[in-house]
């Protein structure tokens, strides 16, 4: 099984091929577009272990020069430091505008790699090879890229489109389980945001989805689709892209009063308690029913995804310094809250001004 899906941006336009096993063929693919080039692969070394030989050969096989750039795995490569030596890495192999960078790997390598291939000789060409499922279904797709400093998360980036995106799906066999649930939040986000018909469709099939079947390429294709459709209407995040943040607000919150310690929760983990959170909050306020906040919880819990505050290890702060995490979280202006609210499933909305007293009473009741 393959799919294509077409991410337009006026003038400009690329594709994302998705299936497995196409890592093998991505030297073919990209001659095939980018005809004369040479590249620049940028890796982990977890990714580099098991999948780099294979799109190494690939490029080979295609007449297509490459070296290999490694980085340890791990949010904290999304730094300066690792920034200096991919770029010096990339110019050393005397590489020229035209020619590629390849970020192979997680949405790590993704953004910095990305980032690189924004700035070196003002803007090279590259091209997306996503191993993780977060990576294959949104940090891929839309162009951004970046790195996080001292003050926060991704505050260093540039908007920066890939050439092609190429997802092979059979890598993801590679990946922690864990792993693998916390990006299947971000598929479930997508139904639930305007998807509705996609949300009950996973709900039947998310097994098929974890098992690799053709059900996995389906999901990973309607994921790419929904955000392309998303990006295409505002590339720059001037409105409609806030929806993508959905269940994010109360998510970075969490990740924030955990300390950004993985061993607590990763990103999709909070991102999936917020995306429940912010279903039972909707009830709460009388926009959406308690049945539809009760569908997604029984959903994500089926993955084997966390869904309530208590669900995180270690325990939390209380309401007022939840709420506190929230203010600082970047979807916040005059003292009012920006929240991704709901009517139903697939039918979400951004509210503005949500009074922070009803979080904080919220938050109370749900801790
Ligand atoms: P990651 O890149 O750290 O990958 C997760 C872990 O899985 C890493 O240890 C990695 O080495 C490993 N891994 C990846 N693919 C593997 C495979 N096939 N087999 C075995 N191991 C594999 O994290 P992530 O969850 O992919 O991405 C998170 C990052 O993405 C964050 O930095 C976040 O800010 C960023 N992000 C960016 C965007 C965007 O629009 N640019 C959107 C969402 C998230
Ligand atoms: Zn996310």
């Amino acid at each position: 099984a393959l799919a294509t899906v077409n991410v337009s941006l006026g003038a400009r336009a690329y594709d994302i091929l998705i299936g497995p096993g196409l890592l093998q063929s991505a030297g073919e693919e990209i001659a095939r577009r980018l005809p004369g080039v040479r590249a620049a692969i940028v890796t982990d070394s977890n990714v580099a272990e098991g999948h780099l030989a294979t799109l190494q050969a690939g490029l080979e096989a295609a007449g297509i020069e490459a070296t290999a750039i490694t980085v340890a795995p791990g949010e904290r490569s999304k730094r300066f430091a690792t920034l200096e030596e991919v770029v010096s890495g990339i110019l050393d192999a005397r590489l020229e505008r035209g020619d590629i960078v390849i970020p192979l790997g997680g949405g790590v390598v993704g953004d910095l790699a990305g980032f690189a291939a924004g700035i070196v000789r003002r803007g090279m060409h590259f091209v997306q090879a996503p191993t993780s499922l977060l990576a294959q279904v949104d940090s891929s797709v839309g162009g951004k890229t970046g790195i996080n400093t001292a003050h926060g998360k991704n505050l260093v980036g540039v908007f920066h489109q890939p050439q092609l995106v190429i997802a092979d799906t059979a890598v993801l066999d590679t990946l922690p389980p864990r792993e693998f649930r916390a990006g299947y939040a971000e598929v479930a986000k997508y139904g639930l945001i305007d998807r509705p018909d996609f949300f009950a469709w996973l709900e039947k099939n998310w097994q098929a989805v974890f098992d690799g079947g053709p059900e996995r390429v389906e999901a990973i294709a309607q994921s790419c689709q929904a955000k392309a459709d998303v990006v295409a209407r505002d590339e720059l995040e001037m409105g409609d892209r806030a929806l993508l943040n959905l269940g994010h607000t109360f998510g970075h919150a969490l990740e924030a009063a955990t300390g950004y310690d993985s061993a607590r929760l990763v990103h999709g983990e909070g991102v999936a308690i917020g995306m429940a959170l912010a279903h039972r909050f909707s009830a709460r306020l009388n926009l959406a029913s308690p049945d539809d906040a009760g569908r997604v919880e029984a959903h994500l819990s089926a993955v084997g995804l966390p869904t309530r505050l208590s669900d995180v290890p270690g325990g939390l702060p209380g309401a007022e310094q939840l709420l506190t995490y929230i203010a600082q979280d970047k979807k916040v202006s005059r003292g009012a809250l920006t929240f991704i609210l709901t009517r139903g499933i697939g039918q979400s909305f951004v509210a503005k001004d949500v009074p922070t007293s009803q979080v904080l009473s919220f938050l109370e009741e749900s801790l």
